[in-house]
């Protein structure tokens, strides 16, 4: 601890005290994200420049202080948490972004916001399709660090799809650049693609050039309903199988769709209360919108029992809205919930809706599901309430159920949100002993002294047994 003091002092008299924070507000706020789960922090650095975040790793390696790179704090895994205590390394001043219009690239440092930058994209025609529901709070560095994904990860791909060249900083504190500005780049080892998804372990990404596409000239929405989730994927399986590639396919279950309803005061479907639907866009220029328009409308009248199409911009809209007001209309059913963002391959899609009523039915709890059927990523809320030590323990035992079920249906523990502390118990179901051995050994190779946001992805940690924050966040319920 005394060194910690030392080390933090001599931060201070480097960066200043504006850089340096040591104040309890600011220690207080970096020391939990959005997994709520409590730790504490000696120092916040809210580095000023890019070199400013070399200069704070020396230090670190120099004195063997825990370093944890933290974004907006939106991450649901605990992974920007300061397990270690340490200093927690603040990149939101890091925040420009520059539109190259020539080349179709984004020159953006990591703390900018991921809404910003698809906001500058597109007033110069441009677009960024990675778009996590937390788009309006969380940053660039934070989306690299997970290979965050979204609602348009089907058609166009996740974050990594979209990363040209990465720079930033080695955790012994030495300055790197993975990639240049180019379309093509097959010079060494591709350790951009390693920092990506790394969860900040790896390295400390300060700037990223990425990919842009142009904007769709014309987007097209439907709604269509089901009689039960079995039969939605059903469906869906068919639409694919018919090769028609919607930008976005967003599938509810009947839980979600009923809190949905019951948020917004409405049936989608009048006399359909509560039946499972998709929620489809397409995407792309007028002629290529026009071909697979048919292709769906006939897909519907096949398969569906409801369907509705948006015919303006704002009745699309309101078609969203049932989509966005699900995810926070869930916690009628409970103050907790565990959002486990799995990937299922596209062939165990019906078996995975089986099980989920198996689970409910055992469990007792309500697990409400929607998710991107167009990349297997489907979001399963498992809700209970947290005084109740009967509900608290049935999550905890669906949850592992859960996991183990979707490994061995082919499929992965996480999809975009990553491991940090709270998936930790289930890596040993997704990986080997010796892929396990082989990261753990990528780790240490670039980060000897084990300073770079520690304690995480290989140390079992549980979530249960540690106090969490009864604190309210901007995008709680979002
Ligand atoms: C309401 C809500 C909706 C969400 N929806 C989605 C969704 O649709 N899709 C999705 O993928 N995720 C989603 N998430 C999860 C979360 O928003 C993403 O994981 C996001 O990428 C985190 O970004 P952040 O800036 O908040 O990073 P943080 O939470 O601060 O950090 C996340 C991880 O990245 C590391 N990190 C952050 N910045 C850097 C950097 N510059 N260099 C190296 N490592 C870094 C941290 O150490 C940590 O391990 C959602 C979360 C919430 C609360």
């Amino acid at each position: 601890m005394k060194t910690f003091v030392k080390a933090t002092a001599l931060l201070k008299r480097k960066l200043g005290a504006r850089v340096v924070r040591t104040d309890a507000a600011a220690r207080r706020e970096a020391s939990f994200d959005s997994s709520k789960i409590l730790f504490s922090t000696e120092a916040v650095i809210c580095p000023r420049t890019e070199a400013d975040v070399g200069v704070v790793l020396v230090l670190a390696n120099r004195f063997r202080v825990p370093v944890t790179t933290r974004g907006r704090g939106t991450t649901l895994t605990g992974g920007a948490a300061p397990v270690q205590g340490g200093w927690v390394l603040d990149m939101l001043a890091l925040d420009k972004i520059t539109i190259d219009e020539d080349a179709g690239m984004a020159h953006v440092q990591s703390g900018a916001k991921v809404g910003d930058l698809q906001r500058a994209a597109e007033a110069k025609g441009w677009f960024y399709p990675p778009d996590p529901s937390s788009k309006e709070y969380c940053t660039i560095g934070g989306n690299i660090a997970c290979n965050a994904g979204g609602m348009h990860g089907g058609k166009y791909g996740v974050t990594r799809d979209f990363v040209v060249a990465l720079r930033g900083f080695l955790p012994t504190g030495e300055y790197v650049e993975w990639g240049t500005a180019t379309k093509k780049f097959s010079a060494g080892f591709n350790m951009r693609d390693l920092w990506i998804g790394s969860e900040g372990m790896l390295g400390v990404v300060t700037g990223a050039v990425l990919k842009l596409i142009p904007q769709p000239a014309e987007r097209w929405t439907l709604l269509t309903s089901f009689c039960d989730e079995p039969a939605a994927l059903r469906a869906a399986l068919a639409l694919f199988r018919a090769r028609v590639q919607p930008a976005i396919c967003e599938f509810l279950d009947r839980e979600s769709v009923l809190c949905a309803e019951r948020a917004m005061q409405t049936t989608i479907f009048p006399g359909q209360a509560g039946r499972p639907v998709i929620l489809l866009e397409l995407a792309g220029s007028k002629s290529e919108v026009r071909e697979q328009r048919a292709g769906l409308l006939a897909w519907a009248a096949a398969h569906a029992v409801g369907h509705r199409v948006a015919r303006t911009r704002a009745e699309a809209e309101q078609l969203w809205a049932v989509r966005r007001k699900c995810s926070g209309a869930m916690f009628e059913l409970g103050d907790a919930k565990l959002n486990e963002d799995v990937v299922l391959p596209m062939r165990s899609y019906v078996k995975f809706a089986q099980f989920l009523g198996q689970l409910k039915r055992e469990s007792g709890l309500h697990v409400p599901t929607f998710g991107h059927l167009a990349d297997g990523n489907l979001h399963v809320n498992i809700m209970y309430h947290r005084a109740d030590p009967k509900e608290t323990r049935a999550a905890e035992q669906a949850v592992q159920r859960l996991m183990e079920t979707v490994v061995a249906l082919g499929g992965a523990i996480s999809g975009e949100h990553g491991i940090g502390l709270a998936k930790t118990p289930f890596l040993r179901i997704q990986h080997s002993p010796a892929q396990i051995r082989a990261m753990q050994a990528v780790k240490h190779a670039l980060d000897p002294r084990g300073v770079l946001n520690p304690g995480k992805m290989f140390d079992v940690f549980h979530v249960w047994k540690h106090p969490r924050m009864d604190v309210h966040l901007p995008w709680d319920h979002k």
